[in-house]
């Protein structure tokens, strides 16, 4: 029997899942499409973080759907209602009719012969046991996040088995974990540790966040006061329309500032810190990072929560390098002893490209750390695949609706002219940088090797500018002279989209 077949087929039901389902829907009405998750639920991220006080930490004006308005007074948003949010969508559209889940994609495979792509999947059986399913799609949309779900990432310790409480790694969170009058050592000082700090803090016996070096960390209001004037005055969608502009608009000049000028925008960062933690705190050791403003992503915390557990003695901050885990804690090189009933590793996630599946294009395996990324979204001589990546110095989901809608003007313009394949050619550009430019973090430096690299010059590079993504991804032409269309109804060499057309008339 030959394999179901859909004209699209979008990996994962996360943020970036349900954008597409929501753009093919709207603007390609006549394509069906199917969502492969691997789990249960939809929400990805927002479903499987648990540890306690997951939130965003941009804000839900600019991470929410452009299509559909974020009304929740709190712009910093716990990870619950970011669920609910995107689940709300999938609901109201009917966007869920087109899940299956428990279908984790393995691997998959283009033809050029047929113009499609096999997917081979597995199943997993409400009994446990596993079936494989192969499916065929004319194009597969990556909606599949930009890490490894069956585990983050815990460094080699030594001596972790000698300890004798609990370890714990936040993405995988035990909901029975008891940490009341418990103390704590949280290792990391990323987004996850700042988050998790103060939420402990409340009922936890101390709380240490136990870091190598510091972060920068910015306090915003959870309640974005002027967006929330704007919806009790202007219709939901203007409010939404008009406080997400606002947003975008500071973050890009913040952004642009701390590029220019990040010893002023670095100093003004400390002012804030020393004015929360006042003249007698070490803020020098504690907050001062080694790299400049954006260099990694900015730390937000939202109404100073960080500050006010450690201003309370209830949490404080440790800077050192572990020596070894003991029975009773961790021993630091400077000879510091922290004690601790419950050790959080909140050290990480596991990069990966394209939910870890195998790609093959005509039998020929896909590296795609060999590859260059076209416009951030495609991969030089991989047909028909589009990927999400979303922005690490702004939201996600500014940069997942653009592709969304990039890839349905694509599939657009190639039914317009009766075309079956795209593929980006490389013709002689160099890979000039990663996929993500300037960014030291260390999940990120681990992981880009194995990413699409950059060009030089446009359609190659990939922004980290919404402005310019809106120009490259909305406006610009689609036949750009760098994508190859190709037909398998001809057998001739490659044509022009325009001769194609002719030739498929
Ligand atoms: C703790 C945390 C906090 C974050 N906070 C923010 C924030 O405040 N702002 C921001 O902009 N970004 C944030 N991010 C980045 C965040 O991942 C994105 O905002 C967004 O959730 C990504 O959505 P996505 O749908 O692209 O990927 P994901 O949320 O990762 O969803 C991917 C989906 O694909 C499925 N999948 C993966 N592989 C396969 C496969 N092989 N087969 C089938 N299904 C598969 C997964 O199960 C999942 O459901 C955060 C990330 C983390 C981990």
């Amino acid at each position: 029997m030959a394999p179901e077949h859909f004209d699209v087929l979008i990996m994962g039901a996360g943020l970036s899942g349900i954008d597409a389902a929501h753009h093919l829907q709207k603007l390609c009405p006549n394509k069906s499409y199917v969502i492969l998750e691997q789990r249960d639920r939809m929400g990805g991220t927002w479903d499987l973080f648990r540890y306690p006080g997951v939130r965003s930490d941009s804000d839900m004006l600019t991470m929410g759907y452009s299509f559909r308005p974020w009304t929740s007074p709190k712009a910093i948003s716990p990870g619950d209602d970011i669920r609910d949010y995107i689940s709300a969508t999938a609901h109201d559209e009917g966007l869920d009719r087109n899940i299956r889940f428990r279908h984790q994609i393995k691997r998959a495979a283009w033809s050029s012969a047929e113009a499609r792509w096999t997917v081979q999947a597995v199943r997993k059986l409400p009994d446990g046991r596993e079936e494989p399913v192969a499916l065929t799609c004319n194009f597969l949309f990556s909606c599949a996040g930009y890490y490894r779900y069956s585990g983050g990432y815990t460094p080699e310790f030594p001596d972790i088995d000698v300890f004798q409480g609990r370890v714990v790694h936040p993405q995988a969170w035990p909901q029975d974990l008891d940490y009341s009058g418990k103390r704590m050592v949280i290792i990391g000082s990323g987004a996850t540790a700042v988050t998790l700090v103060p939420a402990l803090a409340k009922t936890a016996g101390h709380v240490t966040m136990l870091q190598r070096s510091p972060t920068y960390i910015i306090s915003m209001p959870e309640q974005d006061t002027k967006a929330n004037w704007l919806r009790s005055v202007l219709p939901a969608m203007w409010a939404y329309r008009l406080s997400r502009w606002k947003n975008v608009g500071f973050m890009i000049y913040l952004y642009q500032l701390s590029q220019r000028f990040p010893n002023f925008i670095k100093d003004g960062l400390l002012k804030k810190v020393r004015e929360e933690l006042g003249p007698d705190y070490d803020v020098a050791t504690h907050f001062t990072p080694r790299y400049k403003p954006w260099e990694q992503r900015l730390c937000l915390v939202p109404d100073s929560d960080l500050f006010q557990a450690i201003k309370s003695g209830r949490a404080g901050v440790a800077t050192g390098e572990i020596e070894t885990f003991t029975g009773n804690g961790i021993r630091l090189k400077s000879g510091e002893e922290l004690h601790a009933d419950i050790i959080v590793t909140a050290t990480g996630l596991v990069m990966q490209t394209f939910g870890g599946i195998e790609l093959s294009v005509d039998g020929r395996d896909i590296d795609p750390g060999e590859t260059l990324a076209y416009k951030g979204v495609m991969m030089s001589g991989v047909p028909n695949l589009a990927s999400v990546f979303g922005y690490i110095n702004a939201s996600w989901t500014l940069k997942a609706d653009l592709i969304c809608n990039y890839v349905c003007r694509l599939l657009n313009f190639m039914d317009s002219k009766g075309l079956r394949q795209v593929t980006p050619m490389n013709r002689g550009e160099q890979a000039a940088a990663p996929f993500v430019e300037n960014f030291s973090s260390g999940y990120m430096q681990r992981a880009l090797t194995k990413w699409p690299k950059q060009g030089s010059k446009p359609p190659w590079r990939v922004h980290q500018n919404y402005i310019r993504d809106t120009i490259t991804l909305k406006w610009t032409p689609v036949d750009d002279g760098a994508l190859e269309f190709s037909n398998p109804l001809e057998t001739s060499p490659k044509l022009a989209p325009r001769e194609l057309a002719q030739a498929a008339k």
